[in-house]
């Protein structure tokens, strides 16, 4: 299958350095429906980067038609990437200016919900067509006001997914199961992503302010759809397993079901060949339902249940130890999940600093303690 790789620069922050975005296409770029995926903004969460390159492989293999058009970005922060710090790679935060790469996406929907409104028209597919032009030109326009490389890269992200009909933002926890964040208001529609995906959980978002890359996709459409307009993109973020699930054998597991993903939506041919079995119950629930278990103390985290594990309120998941008590039978407290769920993700660092989350349980119902609503 022809593959075109485009290298798209980012401005360089100092003299005799320039970083690039690289991105593979399959398929004519005016065909629809397209399909971006991009993988790696949290520099250090490899397992999607890894899946994409053998979703590459896959592609090339030429087994199928490619229907429509898709954009796969493997590595979509360079800047991260290049962040060492004492010999560990440190992706998650930009260096120069604090900031969660995977938060501060621009929200344009204001903008676009301005520029698009006494333009619709009975034809909701003209709309949609009408309503990705103005994105594109009101990021166009915010292109030429980003003032360093990193807002730079967060618009050239946008550029290149906001006239997808699917877009998928693969990332990992610290330890995990696989899971999805999904837009409330794309569900239960986007239930075959997490069938084919072999989600464990789905978690239903709504607006926030923190602006992460699939809030800032979203966000246009969102706004629209109260006005009567049907959304033109569904976003996801997965989160594929933990950050040291890294390897062939996982990464072409994942390949397989994102390539599926992409031929049951008609992207690419064989869509007769895509069994999604609906036997089982999707398991979805509000991202509010999700529950962070904190540390209240400092400690030595020793958990008692593993990843995958029904717990129920009131159940101790781990122990924090502190070895420099006075009393050793002092110097340890009981964490306990607060609801019924699925223990889903795990602190991988088996220390907790005053207010660290340890865990992260999934109930099907919103709890109290949640500090934030925010994807990971
Ligand atoms: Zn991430």
């Amino acid at each position: 299958m022809t593959r075109i790789v485009s290298r798209f620069p980012l401005p360089p922050m100092s003299l005799g350095t320039e970083r690039h975005l690289t991105v593979h296409s399959y398929g004519d770029p005016d065909a629809a429906p397209k399909a971006y995926l991009q993988a790696g903004l949290h520099a250090g969460e490899l397992a999607g980067s890894l899946a994409l390159h053998h979703l590459i492989r896959r592609l090339d293999a030429g087994e199928h038609e490619i229907l429509g058009h898709v954009m796969i970005v493997p590595v979509a922060n360079p800047i991260g990437q290049s962040q060492v710090m004492r010999g560990t790679m440190s992706g998650r935060f930009a260096e120069s200016d604090g900031s969660n790469f995977n938060r501060g996406f621009p929200d344009i929907s204001e903008d676009v919900a301005a520029s698009v409104r006494g333009a619709m028209t009975r034809d909701a597919a003209a709309n949609v067509t009408l309503v990705r032009e103005a994105i594109g030109e009101v990021l166009a326009d915010r292109a030429g006001m980003a003032a360093t490389e990193i807002d730079y890269l967060r618009i050239t992200l946008l550029r290149l997914a906001c006239d997808a009909d699917l877009a998928l933002d693969l990332h990992c926890e610290e330890e995990g199961l696989v899971h999805l964040y999904v837009d409330a208001m794309h569900w239960p529609g986007a239930s075959d992503i997490d069938r084919l995906l072999k989600s464990h959980v789905t978690l239903l978002t709504s607006p926030t302010a923190a602006m992460s890359f699939d809030e800032a996709m979203t966000a246009p459409w969102r706004k629209l759809q109260a006005e009567g307009v049907e959304a033109g993109c569904l976003t996801s973020t997965i989160e594929l397993r933990g950050a040291a699930d890294v390897g062939d054998a996982l990464a072409e597991e994942d390949a397989d079901g994102l390539y599926q993903i992409l031929q049951h939506r008609g992207i690419v041919a064989g869509a007769e060949e895509v069994e999604i079995e609906d036997e089982t119950p999707v398991r979805a629930g509000p991202v509010e339902g999700m529950e962070r278990i904190i540390a209240p103390t400092p400690g030595i985290i020793s958990f008692r249940v593993p990843l995958g594990a029904e717990v129920t309120a009131g159940q101790p998941i781990a122990d924090l130890v502190d070895p420099t008590a006075d009393d050793p039978a002092e110097g340890r407290i009981e964490l306990t999940a607060g609801c019924d769920g699925l223990l889903y993700a795990r602190r991988a660092q088996r220390f907790a600093h005053t207010g660290a989350t340890v865990a992260k349980v999934a109930s099907s119902r919103p709890v109290t303690s949640r500090t934030t609503h925010l994807t990971d």
